[in-house]
Parts: structure tokens; C-alpha cells; sequence
């Protein structure tokens, strides 16, 4: 199996030690599951890994955008992880988990005035400023709050995660952040230290996702001390932190490597240290910010079989009572997910057939080609591997189909952590 919370036993699937059958039946379908365990692994990886190789000040955030309701910020909070935050609605969630929001980063290319009192009202630590604009509108409301806020500014480094390689404009012309290699980024941290309400910490870097190299990681860390390093012989000013982004990747099926996090970070670490020497830098606290990497694994979600169309010649549909409103990862890139039939699972997979949705939209498709017993009918279970992430976040209520409930494992124990949406609720906001 592709994850070792995953098992087969008397030819049913088990996730997180249960049973998915019986919690399917338990439940209702769809339903997402999310095995705590996993995402306290996933965070202890990265807390340890960078107590360990770059010092107890340095710790990751936790990218909430990849899934975000009260619970998980429950447990990214008592496992020791910061969280970043894009818009006021996280902010607001993690605000009634009880977030320590001295530990939030507010991500995004385009806070609005609203949401930045609300931030600065909530008491969220960082600033990520993505532009100059923002930059002065932080400054000005923060001068009416009469406060100093604390900020990282956002540059963009120049890389192209999936070819591994720089490109001269590539990611330079991305809608985040402000470049180095156009002048802009020394332009803004100047213009930034000239303001009296803005305290800059440090500056960060985000250069995409499903990477599985960490020399993209050290690459980028190379781009940005070396812009420091110019800052600082420039003003004088040293940064207190070099935040690195997210975007390791993760096995959604058996193609993809598998990734040791632990020594990744460690490669990290060792490069950042080697080279705040080589400049004579001093060492800056390291901020990483997993998403994928620290929810994906941690969740499954399960279907059940209606329709089985068999198209003589042509090709096989399996429906299910969920779709692009639970996942729309591959409507939207593609997406590959690991499949099967949960109730089945030991069962020789011999025809191949589109996994669709109910939605009324022939791109509503969970994932094609997935091979399946001969015997899938109608009341079978299935199950998508590896849906923790950009699943639940980025559901919707398209066709006015309510959104499934997260149900966490923990354990021999189960318990709901968001309820399935009700018709009420769908109208809540009719009038
Ligand atoms: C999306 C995002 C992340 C998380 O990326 P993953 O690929 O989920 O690890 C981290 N930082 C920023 C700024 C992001 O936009």
C-alpha cells in the first residue's frame, strides 16, 4: 500500500486501524476521513526535524489552506506548529479552535483593509506582505492602531519547482511576491524599513508544490541569503527569519518517490548553516510551511457505488454519491489518486472504468481509468487514498450538494470533527 496507515485484512480496507466499511456504514457516505495519528506524525517530523538541525527557535507552519476546520488547528497547535493563514475565514476559524495567533503568518497577494484590521484586531503575529501596497496599508492602519507589526516580506526567488531549474522570467513573473532578480525585492525592503509601524523580521519564499527534491529547497535558500547578505551590506540590517515556504510532495499513487522528510530538512538545514557562514550571515530562525505534506496522507475519503454503466465496445462509468463538489483535484490539474473498492479490496481488478461524480457536468470526474473487480455493483464502497489535502478546503456546494463530514480516527476511537451539511444549512443564507 501506498501509506502504512493503509491495510487489507479478510479483503476489507482498514484506514488508521479501523475498519472503512463499518465506519462508512456508521457514517454515511461520502465521507471524508483523517487519521490523527498520521497528522501528528507528520507535524512531529517536521517540529523535530528543525529542533534538531537548525535550533529550538526555528518550527513550521502549518499551511491551513490545505485543510482547514477547528480541529486540525486544535492539533497543529499542541504538536507545536505555527499556522499560516490566507484570509479572514481561517483567521476566524483558528481564532475559535483557540489558536495561538502570535504564532499565525497571513499569507496572501491580496489583503484587503478589512482584512488586515481584522488580522491586526485578532492579534496575528506576522504579516506576510506579498507587495508594496500592502506593505503601506499595513503602515497606515497599523499607525491608526497606534502598533508595530511584525512582518515577513514575500520574494520570489526565481525558480521553477518541476523542472528543478531557474528560469529567467518563470516564476519571476508570478502574481505572488516581488522579485529579486528585477531590483524590486531590495526596493521594497528598503522602502519597509523606512516605516515606523513595521518591524520586518525576515523575508520568505514559496516556489510551488509537489516537490521532491530538497535542491529546490536549497536553491531558493541560496537566492534569498544572497539577497540578504546584499541587504545587509547595503543598510546594515540582519534578518531574524528565513521562512522557506512549503510544497514537499506527496505518493498519491505508486509512481510517485517516496520522500524522507527528516533527512530532506536535515540537507536544508546543513546547506542554510554552511552558507549563513560562507557569507559571514548571522544564522536566521528557519520557518518551513508544509500543507500537503502534513494533511494528505491523513485522509481518505469513501463513496458509495450507484451507477455501473457499461458501454459495449466503448468504456465503463462507475457513479458514486459524491464528485467534484467533495474532489475537485482532477477537474481542476489532473490530480492522480490511488482507488478501490473498500469492501472488495482483495478482489482481482480486471475491468477498467471512469470513477465520476453525480454532478450534472460531464468533467466531473473523481478519476479515469481505475481498474476495479469485474463484480463493482451498486452498495459497493469506495475508497480515494490520500484526499487529506486541497479535498475538504476546496469542496463546494455545486448542484447544492451538501459537503460530507470529516470524521478523525484516533485510534480504537472515532468522532466527528465536521458535520455533514444539512438542506438547512444549504439555505441558510436564502431570503
Ligand atoms: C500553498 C502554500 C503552502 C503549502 O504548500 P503545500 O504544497 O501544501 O505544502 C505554503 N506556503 C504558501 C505561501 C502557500 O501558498
Amino acid at each position: 500500500m501506498i501509506c502504512s496507515n493503509v491495510k487489507i485484512k479478510d479483503g476489507v480496507l482498514y484506514f488508521g486501524g479501523q475498519n472503512t466499511v463499518l465506519l462508512a456504514e456508521k457514517y454515511g457516505t461520502p465521507l471524508y476521513l483523517m487519521d490523527e495519528a498520521t497528522i501528528r506524525e507528520n507535524c512531529r517530523n517536521y517540529v523535530s526535524a528543525l529542533q534538531e538541525y537548525m535550533g529550538q527557535d526555528s518550527y513550521p507552519l502549518y499551511a491551513s489552506k490545505a485543510a482547514s476546520f477547528k480541529r486540525i488547528y486544535e492539533i497543529i497547535g499542541e504538536e507545536g506548529l505555527g499556522a499560516d493563514v490566507v484570509s479572514s475565514g481561517e483567521i476566524y476559524t483558528a481564532l475559535k479552535a483557540g489558536f495561538d495567533m502570535s504564532k499565525a503568518y497571513f499569507q496572501g497577494n491580496n489583503k484587503t483593509d478589512e482584512d488586515i484590521v481584522y488580522a491586526m484586531d485578532n492579534g496575528v503575529g506576522y504579516f506576510v506582505c506579498d507587495n508594496v501596497e500592502e506593505v503601506d496599508a499595513i503602515e497606515r492602519i497599523a499607525c491608526e492602531k497606534g502598533i508595530v507589526q511584525k512582518i515577513l516580506l514575500r520574494l520570489t526567488p526565481g525558480i521553477d519547482p518541476h523542472t528543478y531549474d531557474e528560469v529567467a522570467t518563470g516564476k519571476v513573473d508570478s502574481k505572488f511576491g516581488t522579485a529579486i532578480e528585477t531590483g524590486q525585492a531590495l526596493e521594497i525592503a528598503l522602502h519597509t524599513l523606512e516605516c515606523r509601524h513595521i518591524s520586518l523580521e525576515g523575508f520568505h519564499c514559496h516556489v510551488g508544490s509537489m516537490v521532491f527534491e530538497s535542491s529546490t529547497f536549497t536553491r531558493s535558500a541560496e537566492i534569498m541569503l544572497g539577497f540578504m547578505h546584499e541587504l545587509k551590506n547595503n543598510c546594515g540590517f540582519v534578518a531574524k527569519i528565513l521562512d522557506l515556504g512549503g510544497g514537499y510532495g506527496v505518493k498519491y499513487t505508486c509512481c510517485d518517490p517516496a520522500i524522507d522528510i527528516k533527512e530532506n530538512i536535515k540537507g536544508v538545514c546543513e546547506f542554510v548553516k554552511a552558507e549563513c557562514q560562507r557569507l559571514d550571515y548571522p544564522l536566521p530562525s528557519l520557518r518551513l510551511e508544509p500543507g500537503r505534506s502534513i494533511a494528505a496522507n491523513a485522509g481518505m475519503t469513501l463513496y458509495t457505488v450507484g451507477t455501473v454503466k457499461r458501454i459495449t465496445g466503448y468504456k465503463n462509468y462507475v457513479s458514486v454519491d459524491g464528485g467534484m463538489t467533495d474532489n475537485p483535484r482532477f477537474a481542476l490539474y489532473g490530480s492522480k489518486y490511488t482507488v478501490l473498492l473498500a469492501n472488495k479490496a482483495s478482489e482481482e481488478t480486471t475491468i477498467e472504468c471512469d470513477l465520476v461524480g453525480r454532478c450534472c457536468e460531464s468533467g466531473d470526474v473523481i478519476q479515469p481509468n481505475v481498474k476495479f473487480p469485474n463484480s463493482v455493483t451498486r452498495g459497493d464502497i469506495v475508497a480515494v487514498l490520500t484526499t487529506g489535502a486541497y479535498n475538504y478546503s476546496m469542496a463546494s456546494n455545486y448542484n447544492r450538494i451538501c459537503r460530507p463530514p470529516v470524521v478523525m480516527i484516533d485510534g480504537e476511537r472515532d468522532y466527528v470533527s465536521v458535520k455533514r451539511e444539512s438542506f438547512e444549512y444549504l439555505t441558510a443564507n436564502d431570503v
